[in-house]
């Protein structure tokens, strides 16, 4: 991994995001994904789509609640 630094998720506020993709140009566009709420953004959207503070709370995920969801969703998980 060559990425220095990784933008927080808005969405759920992890700092645990991943680049999924980026533009052919380099430094032009980046995708990035966060595997803690599934959620993919690119670097060029607005501010309320890319910073944490700005992103609508309707919209907001936390961790644990994907604990619950994740629980519920696969009963019978891999232990
Ligand atoms: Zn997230």
């Amino acid at each position: 991994m060559m990425t220095g630094k990784l933008p927080m998720c808005p969405r759920c506020e992890t700092d645990k995001t991943e680049e999924l993709t980026k533009s052919p140009d380099p430094g032009v566009w980046v995708i990035y994904r966060c595997p803690t709420c599934f959620f993919a953004w690119r670097s060029t959207e607005p501010d309320f789509i890319t910073d944490p503070k700005k992103y609508d709370p309707n919209f907001k995920f936390k961790p644990e609640d994907m604990a619950t969801f994740q629980s519920r969703a696969n009963g019978a998980g891999p232990h």
